[in-house]
């Protein structure tokens, strides 16, 4: 198989430079170009939230450096359509052999009232600056959100000696269908830090003092924070050659192949076709843009590998580790354990049989305070589907394997 002479990567966070960094460390020595929107070369997302909140000085960047990798980086360039052959940019065009498209996603903003300010959003390194100055000691600050950036945003807020306040309908991924005793347990991370948690209300906007809440009006904040998830940026993609999902994320088949020759998508953006789950997927987390970069970029190189991996992320908060494998559904029976005797890898995991399996209703089998944390493992069927390891991150390598095994297509098992 010949290589590409020339390959475009649109999108310089993690999903963007790791297809640079494998395409230069499968042997490829063509040109690589590299476009991205924002003004720096790409750095780390997940330590905007857990580090630089409360340390100025972090530097959160990539390993490798890209300025190693060869490469011509057009920083604070959007790219603004693509054709056969060539990425259109607001500065002319790039023709390629072979692209990434890696845009991410763009955090979803809140709506702001009439003259009211809008409210701080957390995607970027120019966000994660804007807000650090804003977590001044005895600031009322508000967050709207309760998954894992907000509850992150929250930790360093309150650490900075602000009055925190959490406000969401639901608590976020993993979190969500998770037994009663697992929540309390949360709820109580929350007491532990003074930061006040609502769920079940809804911020529907900034005021010019504070915000409305679904359920009790006004509420007054100096800060107010949406962390209500993202929206792929790919409006540009509208009307191109590149299919787009209803939600706008790009469709790619298994190896992550767009329709366009030679154009493959990886990280937050891409909806392609898992056989694991038999359904089009898509994840916004760190290991899931590393990883499908790197099959993107070993396909271009002539690879023929599908992309079908098991979700997984983590998260820091509240003086906590949560890290969740596989996926789960509401329905799935859910099963408390301490950790030294976790089922991510126990005799019950994958064997057919669930074990005592009941904190589905509510009712953990054993107490959510073991010292050496804990895990949540849930199951279909006898199957385990997916495991939420808290303050025990020595659990993930066992459940990994137990849920690889247990979802295997052929399996037909956890769908
Ligand atoms: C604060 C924060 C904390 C996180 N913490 C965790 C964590 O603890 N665990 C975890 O698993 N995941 C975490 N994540 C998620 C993880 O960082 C993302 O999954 C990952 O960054 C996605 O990489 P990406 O390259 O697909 O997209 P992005 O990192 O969003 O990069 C996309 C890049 O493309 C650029 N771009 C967009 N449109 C265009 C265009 N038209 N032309 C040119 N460039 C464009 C964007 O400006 C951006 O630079 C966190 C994310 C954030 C924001």
């Amino acid at each position: 198989m010949t290589h590409p002479d020339a390959v475009v990567v649109v999108g310089g966070g993690l999903a963007g430079h790791t297809a640079v960094a494998t395409l230069r460390s499968c042997g490829y020595q063509g040109r690589i170009t590299m476009v991205t929107r924002e003004p720096e070369a790409p750095y780390d997302r997940p330590p905007l939230s857990k580090e630089l909140l409360s340390d100025a000085s972090f530097e959160p960047a990539l390993n490798p450096r890209l300025d190693y990798l060869d490469v011509d980086l057009r920083t604070a360039t959007a790219a603004v359509g693509i054709r056969r052959g060539e990425v259109l940019t607001e500065t002319g065009s790039v023709p390629f052999d072979a692209a990434v498209l890696a845009p991410g996603l763009r955090a979803r903003r809140l709506p702001a009232g009439p003259g009211a300010p809008p409210a701080r959003v957390l995607r970027t390194l120019d966000d994660a600056v804007r807000l650090r100055a804003e977590l001044v000691p005895g600031r009322n600050v508000l967050i709207a959100g309760a998954g894992l950036i907000g509850a992150e945003v929250a930790t360093a807020a309150a650490a900075a000696g602000c009055r925190v306040a959490v406000v969401g309908p639901e608590f976020g991924p993993a979190l969500d269908a998770a037994p009663a005793a697992v929540l309390d347990a949360v709820r109580g991370w929350y007491g532990e830090r003074g930061v006040e948690l609502t769920i079940g209300t809804r911020v529907l906007e900034t005021t010019p003092a504070g915000v409305l809440l679904s359920d009790t009006g006004f509420r007054p904040a100096d800060v107010v924070v949406a962390a209500i998830g993202g929206e792929p940026a790919t409006s540009w993609l509208r009307g191109m050659q590149v299919v787009l999902d209803p939600a706008g994320f790009i469709s790619t088949d298994e190896y992550l192949r767009t329709p366009l020759p030679g154009v493959y998508a990886a990280g937050d953006a891409v909806a392609w076709r898992s056989s694991r789950y038999g359904v089009d997927m898509h994840l916004e987390h760190w290991h899931h843009a590393a990883e499908s970069a790197q099959v993107a970029a070993r396909n271009i190189l002539g690879s023929a590998e599908t992309y079908d991996p098991l979700p997984y992320f983590w998260s820091h908060q509240l003086g906590h580790s949560l890290h969740y494998v596989g996926r789960h559904d509401p329905g799935d029976t859910a099963d408390i354990s301490p950790a030294e005797t976790g089922t991510a890898g126990n005799s019950t995991a994958g064997n057919g049989t669930a074990g005592n399996s009941t904190a589905g209703n509510g009712t953990a089998r054993n107490g959510t305070d073991a010292r050496s944390g804990w895990s949540v493992t849930w199951t279909r069927g006898g199957r385990p589907t997916a495991v939420l390891a808290i303050d025990a991150p020595h659990l993930v390598r066992r459940a990994r394997k137990v849920l690889d095994a247990a979802t295997q297509p052929e399996l037909g098992a956890a769908r």
